[in-house]
């Protein structure tokens, strides 16, 4: 799959950005690097792409319900906070059977389970470093620039306590590289929303 297959038009539709990528001045959780996109609204959430696989656990380290979807080469989307009864059919059905689903399968609507202020859908792409990523050198020249000194120097001791604690690698405004709190992996995590519109 390439990137600009993701179909970000079914996966929210009516949604509003709550928080963006990038740094978060919020003080009710930060100030913090949210190193993801929320969304907020009615309706239902969708798969924007043909998953290959998907995985479901009920609470993460800190209580957030967590759905990922898989596409090759090395794409997840995370998301998380759906409610478990919430989730539809075809979910429940694709996770009992270790199978994926296609794109705009419904998933959930936004839910609330773990840290957060009301219902939204808080969602990360992850990228595998390891993969070839030229087509995002196209989309976005200089990703991967290095820009965490400026981080430093605009945000101070919040940005250091935030880029230890997170094991940050390289972050600037379009994407950072950190090891997965999850599975321990290290992961580019990139500014959906501002690259591809989800
Ligand atoms: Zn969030």
């Amino acid at each position: 799959m390439r990137l600009t297959d993701i179909d970000a038009s079914v996966f929210f539709p009516g949604s509003q950005i709550t928080t963006a990528f990038g740094w978060d001045p919020d003080p009710r959780f930060g100030p913090r690097v949210h190193h993801a996109v929320d969304r907020a609204g009615a309706g239902m959430v969708r798969l924007p792409f043909a998953a290959k696989r998907l995985d479901w656990k009920n609470a993460d380290t800190v209580g957030n319900s967590v759905l990922r979807a898989f596409a090759d080469p090395g794409i997840e989307l995370r998301m998380l906070h759906f409610r478990p009864n919430e989730r539809t059919p075809d979910l429940l059905n694709a996770l009992r059977n270790g199978r994926g689903l296609p794109a705009g399968a419904p998933l959930a609507p936004a839910g609330d389970v773990g840290i957060g202020s009301g219902r939204h859908v808080h969602y990360q792409l992850m990228l595998d470093p390891e993969c070839d990523w030229t087509e995002l050198d196209k989309l976005v020249p200089g990703w991967t620039q290095d820009d965490k000194t400026d981080w430093l120097s605009r945000y101070g001791l919040a940005f250091a306590l935030e880029r230890s604690r997170r094991g940050i690698r390289w972050i600037n405004t379009r994407a950072l590289r950190r090891a997965d709190p999850w599975t321990g992996m290290d992961r580019i995590i990139i500014d959906s929303a501002t690259i591809l519109g989800l």
